[in-house]
């Protein structure tokens, strides 16, 4: 009967060690919040993050400033 009792409480130890475990690892496992947002350089078209781009007042993006000089004098 003591050794029932043993194996039970055995059990329940290695549960709550394996549960524990797992939460730990679904916490880290979570993807990163914020991805930022991708533009497109009115120029040449290429795809760059928001914040690496440069803008004008009139809502277009740019990959460089030499493309935003040449955007800006041929429209
Ligand atoms: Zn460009």
């Amino acid at each position: 009967m003591a050794k029932i009792l043993f194996l039970v409480i055995g059990f329940l130890i290695v549960y709550a060690i394996l549960k524990s475990y797992k939460k730990k690892v679904e916490r880290r496992g979570e993807p990163p919040r914020g991805a930022e947002d991708m533009v497109r350089c009115a120029q040449c078209g290429v795809h760059l993050p928001r914040s690496e781009s440069l803008t004008t007042n009139n809502q277009a993006y740019y990959c460089c400033a030499d493309h935003r000089r040449t955007h800006e004098r041929t429209s």
